[in-house]
């Protein structure tokens, strides 16, 4: 039986306005601001792809009860089984059914790197060749998942390393929850956590997938991470912005600015060319009305270019323009990327001023600095290496 992905894992239907092309169309979204390529689908689907009524309906058409749903789910997300073998209040008929035709886990570990502060980062390979990044981040009794929403990353922004082959296809929803159980494997006794959309490519540019990633992780019956223990990173849509604060979801939202006005913020980051930073605001202030959750205003220092007092008093404008906060990150230096990483005081003046101006600032530490945790990195390096089979950069 073909299994398909669950409803709430396919992108709804778009109407082509009256007078538009096909052509456009094929490049338009509901949730995207301007004309964006959609990026191939991803192919295949997983446990971690279903919802308990989807997996109820796929049971249904086996005749089996509903209440089996139940089982799976918690053997999967209660108790890590990995292999349905091990699902011991299952018939042995529907164990063998639903190896062949459902697996739970779909990635092959194909490297793990530990970083002397204990970030350990892994490199997936999916069945169709694409490979993802995951990182595990200890923080005394907490463990946060930084999970990839793309391979690759259709943005580009100048200093980063997972725009700079392009965006190669989208993840799943059940891709994005699998590396969040990929990292709790790792994280041993302790707790997953926190889970942060941070790793490659852009969430909202894959909204649906992450949407209901988002409410996996979140559910009670899925990984069980508390809304606000969640965070989404984006570059800036303002119109998914606007749509993810009307899904009833208390998660936290990062917007990465990088730069207080839109000329530099252009000369950074390409798709700023189609989006200023007063509807960036505009939409902020929206998330924030809807979800009563402060916006983190996200701002890597690169060394030159955006990191003079004259930019940390003009940040300090924008971020007083909502209610937000800002994490100041010092560029993670990229192989073969000509920027550069301020030193520790000079991150420290430029806190200095935005807390003067009364904004709520933190300066974030790097983390895993030696296993490539920046982005993008370790892909990179495998795929040169020849580590990975990987269709565009092996
Ligand atoms: N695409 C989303 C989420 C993934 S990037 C976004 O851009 O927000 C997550 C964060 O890592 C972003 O704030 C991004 O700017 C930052 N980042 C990327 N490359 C980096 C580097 N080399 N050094 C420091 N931060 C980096
Ligand atoms: Fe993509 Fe985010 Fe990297 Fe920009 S910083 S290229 S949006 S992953």
């Amino acid at each position: 039986m073909l299994i398909k992905a669950a409803p709430h894992c396919r992108r709804p239907a778009v109407r082509r306005p009256e007078g538009q092309s096909r052509r456009r169309r094929r490049y338009n979204r509901d949730v995207n601001d301007v004309a964006l390529p959609v990026g191939a689908a991803p192919v295949g689907v997983g446990v971690f792809d279903l919802t308990p009524d989807a997996l109820k309906e796929v049971l249904s058409g086996w005749n089996e009860p509903a209440y089996r749903a139940d089982q799976i789910l918690a053997w999967v997300y209660r108790r890590d089984a990995d292999d349905y073998d091990a699902m011991s209040n299952l018939p042995g008929p529907l164990r063998a059914k639903l190896g062949a035709s459902l697996p739970i886990y779909r990635s092959q570990v194909l490297a793990r790197r530990v970083a002397a502060d204990g970030t350990t980062k892994l490199l997936l390979g999916w069945p169709d060749g694409a490979t993802s990044e995951c990182v595990c981040i200890p923080d005394s009794d907490r463990r946060t998942a930084c999970v990839s929403t793309q391979v690759g990353c259709p943005v580009g922004c100048l200093f980063c390393a997972s725009g700079l082959d392009g965006l190669q296809r989208q993840l799943s929803c059940g891709e994005i929850v699998e590396q969040a159980m990929r990292v709790r494997q790792v994280c041993g006794d302790a707790r997953l956590s926190n889970v942060v959309f941070m790793g490659l490519g852009e969430p909202l540019h894959n909204y649906h997938a992450t949407v209901a990633a988002v409410r996996t992780l979140n559910a009670a019956w899925g990984v069980g991470i508390g809304a606000r223990k969640i965070t989404v990173s984006t570059v800036g849509l303002p119109k998914a912005i606007r749509q993810l604060a009307e899904e009833g979801l208390q998660i936290k939202l990062a917007v990465s600015l990088h730069a207080p006005n839109d000329e530099l913020r252009r000369q950074i980051i390409p798709w700023a060319e189609a989006i200023d930073i007063a509807s960036l605001v505009e939409a902020a202030r929206v998330y924030f009305e809807k979800t009563t959750r402060e916006v983190t205003l996200e701002y890597v220092l690169l060394g030159g270019l955006n990191d003079a007092p004259q930019h940390a008093r003009e940040l300090a404008q924008v971020a007083k323009g909502m209610r937000s906060n800002v994490n100041l990150i010092r560029y993670n230096p990229v192989e073969s990327l000509p920027f550069q990483r301020p030193d520790a005081a000079a991150a420290e003046r430029f806190m200095a001023i935005l807390r003067a101006e009364g904004v709520n600032t933190h300066l974030r530490r790097s983390r895993g600095i030696d296993v490539d945790a920046a982005c993008g990195q370790l892909r990179r390096r495998s795929a040169t290496m020849g580590a990975v089979v990987s269709r565009r950069s092996g």
